[in-house]
């Protein structure tokens, strides 16, 4: 398969058409950004890290009957997936009270929420990412009732499925945020898993293992990033 010319670009990803039909090629790059694009840096093999973890999970969730975007691995940093039409909403699972919850409700850092809380956002940078309810989110004809619905379904199974692989290696699963997008009437899950979507603590000491490590400088970032993929990845405990 031959990478051709640039669809997108994120804050953390460049995406490319490629000369097969509806295939397109994900680069995961080592740029890192916080605060919406106020904190900026370029660190060595993050965009590997994040990738292989990504791939990991999308392996993962496909062979427990999640629809995903993932088709392979080109090399460590670009990833092969299927042509979406991406739906404008970042669905947010909370399994612990945690950052913008807190910053902006009276829940308690670390509060178990349980049942899971789904939040979903409407992905927007200019608008800095405002939180939906269902009225909205049908108003604006982003998705149909139907749609909505299952969207939170499949988004708490895919929840129900991190959080038991994470948690064998010693891993909290706090949160994460998803996307999805289309093709014809079908949805997939689209977009990354990885330490820059995820919330994750360790369960013995409660150390963050993600961005968080980045955003509020809590110590070195890659040797983070670097020791949690391994521990995902490699745990010879492949689901
Ligand atoms: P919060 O709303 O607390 O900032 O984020 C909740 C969870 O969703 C965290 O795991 C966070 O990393 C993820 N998240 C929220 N918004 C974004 C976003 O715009 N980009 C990425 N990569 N992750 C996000």
């Amino acid at each position: 398969m031959k990478q051709k010319n640039l669809l997108y670009t994120g804050k953390a990803k460049s995406v490319y058409h490629t000369d097969t039909k509806d295939r397109l090629i994900v680069e995961f790059r080592d740029d890192i950004t916080a605060f919406d694009g106020g904190k900026k840096d370029v660190l060595k093999n993050k965009g590997n890290y994040n990738a292989g973890v990504s791939a990991f999970f999308f392996d993962y969730l496909e062979k427990n009957g999640v629809k995903t975007h993932f088709f392979t691995m080109l090399d460590p940093h670009h990833m092969v997936v299927r042509k979406l039409e991406m739906i404008p909403l970042e669905v947010i699972v909370r399994n612990v009270a945690a950052g913008s919850i807190v910053r902006n409700y009276p829940f308690r850092e670390g509060t178990l929420l349980d049942p899971p809380l789904i939040v979903i956002d409407y992905k927007d940078d200019a608008r800095h990412d405002p939180m939906l309810n269902d009225e909205i989110i049908i108003a604006l004809k982003l998705v149909t009732p139907a749609e909505l619905k299952k969207i939170k379904k499949v988004a708490l199974e895919i929840n129900r499925l991190l959080s038991a692989v994470l948690a064998a290696q010693g891993i909290t699963l706090v949160d994460f945020k998803i996307e999805f997008g289309r093709q014809g009437k079908m949805i997939y899950l689209g977009d990354e898993i990885s330490m820059d979507s995820m919330r994750l603590w360790d369960k013995k000491t409660g150390e963050s293992l993600d961005k968080d490590v980045y955003r509020f400088e809590k110590g070195d970032v890659m040797a983070i990033y670097n020791r949690v993929a391994q521990r995902i990845t490699k745990s010879g405990k492949k689901p």
